[in-house]
């Protein structure tokens, strides 16, 4: 999956490193807890709608474009079916990094900045990949609300952490349930994250997506990937 290139007379011993198409680069926000704390809801539109304008930019002005990408909470990751720089990962991770960091604090009008990883796939694991991810989404959006649940009954940070370590997933259910929110009912886009892709020449950003394990989900992404292909 992976080779290194000998570079003998080089100091810069990871500038050889190369990956294969297809590849996933995933971003994440560094300490974006703080950028978030004046916010006091489990989850902010506004901060959701700069994560998704920073990746519609992306798709727009970076240069090689992903088939598709996956935003949920601080994280984006950039499907590439065809290798971006030709697999060199620094080049790859610090670039997008970059450009996410510089596009998402013209957003935020304040300096964030995002770290990446580029994550080499078969093209069967895309699919896999995404679910993975979406999981994560829920388990997050499961785990925001019984934070912010815990914190309005007066519990402080560490208290609400400590006790949200020691219930089950359907207990926070049940604990955000007894407060009027149904976490089956939440918009969608905090239960499935936002996927953003080309269609016909323009950038389509969809804040209501299936799950990727539907074969709903499965059928769209095979549609976005095959397009991205041929196109
Ligand atoms: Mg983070």
């Amino acid at each position: 999956m992976q080779r290194i290139r000998a570079k003998s007379t080089s100091w810069e011993i990871y500038s050889g490193l190369c990956a294969r198409a297809p590849l996933v680069v995933r971003a994440d926000g560094r300490g974006f807890k703080k950028v978030l704390e004046e916010s006091i809801k489990p989850y902010d539109i506004d901060f959701a709608r700069s994560m998704a304008s920073a990746v519609e930019r992306f798709f727009l002005d970076f240069g090689p474009t992903p088939a598709l990408a996956f935003t949920f909470s601080d994280e984006i990751s950039l499907v590439f079916l065809d290798a971006p720089f030709a697999g060199r990962v620094e080049k790859i991770d610090s670039l997008v990094a970059g450009f996410l960091s510089a596009a998402l604090s013209l957003e935020l009008r304040r300096l964030v900045s995002m770290d990446c990883r580029t994550i080499p796939l078969c093209k069967e694991e895309i699919c896999s990949y995404l679910v993975e991810r979406q999981n994560e989404t829920w388990r997050n959006h499961v785990f925001s609300y019984g934070f912010y649940m815990l914190r309005e009954e007066g519990l402080n940070e560490a208290q609400a952490m400590e006790k949200l370590r020691g219930l089950r997933e359907r207990e926070i259910h049940e604990l955000v349930f007894q407060k009027g929110i149904n976490l089956a009912k939440t918009p969608a886009w905090e239960r499935r994250g936002v996927m953003v892709y080309r269609n016909v020449g323009h950038v389509a950003v969809d804040w209501d997506i299936p799950l990727f394990s539907t074969k709903e989900g499965n059928a769209i992404l095979a549609e976005i990937i095959g397009s991205a292909r041929t196109g």
